[in-house]
């Protein structure tokens, strides 16, 4: 992710001292294994690795080490703080002097390790809570003088930092509550003192909720402290969401879903930060080494050139930019796939994932063969709908209505299974993509009263919005619970609960946030974003839309915009006369696509090169079939 300025300045500060602390105990007089093996003016490169998957943060204090010890040091990150990286990936490269390169190798190492390792843990919470409104905490559960590092690196994560100190939020705890006399009489104190201040108070039973729910003014949150899933819940019902929850005590990785599905709006978690497990990192010295990266692209290039016509390397939007570098289209999912049966390519090799894969198979030529460098590059967003689940939903919406083929038009956006596309094609219905999903559903209405649309529950909200259908109109699919048929039948449109882990990080605080930093700056967000981030911004669209909006502004314009970080990366570099910055200072980059890698390409096409055929993506006949039917039904539109 790019952080801001600030955020990497505040980090350097607090960072600083650490740093030179830690180059005096390690160090101290000099390095004497390398002092005494490598004589005087050795240059080396290296790299540093990821030998497990997992998030990366701390290059900016992991660069200050090397710097520290040796100005000449040259520290070039590969990856951005806060981007997914797999086993393999290579974070970082560095040159310098070799005795230099050794001494600072692991002081730097050990503080991207243990930040790396709190985003990672830090990212698995959030992602269990995905699905739900939950936010992720830290709390001030930090390694004692590391506290700035340590919440930087839970930020990276795609955490939210709770208090930096007991100075800048009050929290009225069991003590200060028996200590004063009440919860009452803590917050009044609390409140003449310092006016200024938000309270929080903390709640040990419902007694304690309901007092410190008569608080006037509201509080600003309520902390439920060690309470079980079902009080939890109950405490939900009575807050009836006049002041916000945070959960608090044991949120394991096991736990935070049944915590988080209970309602509450946080979930803090100590552990984030003082139980670490350093992510494991190493860095690999040699300029033979260094040159690894080089020679992959090289011998990539050389494969391709050998190929020629007969292959053609798709490279989606969101893809790494040494991987879109190298590939003959880039574009977004259904425009490659397009592009790629326009060739008469023998094999169409997608950097992508796995759906995107599957649709060009169902409009590959015959003797077209797909292939993806990663067959586990799989989509969060598709995944969320099974052909199961959705199944299970239509009977459930043909007894309600008595025929669910009369009655709603099944849509499926673009990013879903072959076989989602395929119910479609049997049951009348339309794939749609970001770009025309508001033509599609008018053309979907013009067909049966009501739309059921699946997978993404913000597109579909967002398309029935601009169609002038209000939310009373709309029914969220809750497959656990099934609504009533009354409440099918009163809905225009019923949509599935699906969201896209990247595009949902985008909250209505950060486009407020960014408005107030840089006035007159346009909010510009993909319509995978929730409702309530689409309705504040000042336009939104597919990430073609995006891009052409962005190419077609005059110099000077200012753009926060609310996508995938790659992309939004690129189009900083293609643009240095406008300013576009991120919507927010959250890591949005999507992990499925990080899954394919220089490597995993390289590999592949090393065995096309021998005539081997690896990770090919193919579709059954049948769903093949009734899958191009939905999909020419949206290209006749
Ligand atoms: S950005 Fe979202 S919708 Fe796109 S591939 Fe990643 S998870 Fe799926």
């Amino acid at each position: 992710m790019k952080t801001s300025p600030q955020s990497i300045h505040a980090l350097l500060e607090a960072a600083a001292p650490l740093v030179d602390l830690a180059i005096e105990e390690d160090i101290g007089p000099g390095d004497a294994t390398s002092l005494s093996t490598l004589p005087p003016h050795t240059d080396l490169t290296g790299r540093i690795i990821a030998k497990e998957p997992g998030i990366i943060a701390g290059l900016p204090v992991a660069t200050a080490v090397f710097c520290k010890v040796d100005p000449s040091i040259t520290v070039t990150p590969l990856v951005e703080e806060g981007q997914e990286v797999v086993t393999g990936d290579i974070i970082a490269t560095v040159a310098g002097p070799g005795r230099s390169l050794l001494a600072a190798e692991r002081i730097a190492l050990n503080f991207l390790q243990r930040m790396s390792g709190i985003a990672t843990q830090t990212n698995a919470l959030v992602d269990a809570v995905d699905a739900t409104r939950a936010t992720i905490l830290d709390t001030r559960k930090t390694l004692p003088g590391y506290r700035i590092l340590d919440k930087y690196a839970v930020r990276m994560g795609g955490g939210t930092n709770h208090r930096m100190s007991l100075s800048d939020m009050m929290m009225i705890k069991d003590n200060h509550i028996d200590g004063s006399g009440g919860i009452t009489r803590a917050v009044q104190q609390a409140r003449t003192h310092y006016p200024d201040l938000p309270v929080e108070v903390e709640v040990r039973n419902f007694d304690e909720l309901r007092e410190a729910l008569t608080c006037d003014p509201p509080l600003d949150r309520i902390l439920l402290d060690n309470m079980t899933p079902d009080q939890m819940r109950e405490a939900v019902m009575i807050a009836d969401g006049r002041v916000p929850l945070e959960a608090s005590g044991n949120i394991t990785l096991a736990r935070a879903a049944e915590v988080a599905a209970t309602g509450v709006d946080y979930l803090s978690a100590g552990s984030l930060t003082h139980s670490v497990k350093a992510l494991d990192l190493s860095m690999k010295i040699g300029s033979k080494a260094g040159n690894a990266l080089s020679e992959r692209i090289r011998r990539i290039r050389q494969i391709k050139a050998e190929l020629g016509d007969r292959m053609v390397i798709l490279g989606h939007h969101y893809q790494r930019d040494e991987i879109v570098n190298l590939a003959d289209f880039r574009g977004d999912s259904l425009q490659l796939a397009r592009k790629a049966i326009q060739t008469d390519a023998e094999y169409i090799v997608f950097c992508g994932v796995h759906f995107m894969a599957e649709s060009a198979a169902v409009l590959a030529k015959a003797h077209q063969h797909v292939l993806i460098p990663d067959m586990s590059a799989g989509c969060y967003l598709a995944d969320t709908a099974t052909p199961q689940g959705v199944v299970a939903a239509w009977e459930a919406l043909d007894a309600a209505t008595g025929n669910a083929d009369e009655a709603f038009t099944p849509i499926t956006y673009v990013n879903s299974t072959a076989a989602l596309k395929a119910f479609c094609g049997r049951h009348g219905g339309i794939v749609c993509t970001s770009g025309n999903a508001d033509e599609v559903s008018r053309w979907a209405l013009t067909q049966r009263p009501g739309i059921f649309f699946f997978p993404d529950q913000h597109l579909g909200r967002n398309t029935a919005h601009k169609m002038g259908i209000a939310d009373s109109e709309m029914l969220v699919w809750d497959s656990f619970n099934p609504p009533g048929a009354d409440a099918v039948r009163a809905s225009k449109v019923i949509i599935w609960p699906g969201a896209c882990k990247v595009h949902q990080r985008f909250l209505p605080e950060h486009v407020g946030a960014v408005r107030q930093r840089y006035p007159g700056i346009r909010v510009i967000v993909h319509p995978e974003c929730p409702a309530s981030v689409v309705d504040l911004a000042d336009e939104n669209g597919s990430t073609a839309y995006i891009i052409r909006r962005i190419d077609e502004a005059a110099p000077g314009t200012q753009w926060a915009v609310g996508t995938e970080s790659r992309l939004v990366h690129r189009l900083q570099a293609l643009h240095p006369e406008q300013k576009i910055i991120t919507l927010a200072d959250v890591p949005a980059f999507c992990g499925s696509m990080s899954r394919i890698t220089l490597r995993k390409l390289a590999h592949l096409l090393e065995a096309l090169a021998r005539g081997e055929v690896l990770n090919e993506v193919t579709v059954d006949a049948e769903t093949a079939r009734w899958a191009k039917i939905a999909l020419e039904r949206m290209l006749e539109l």
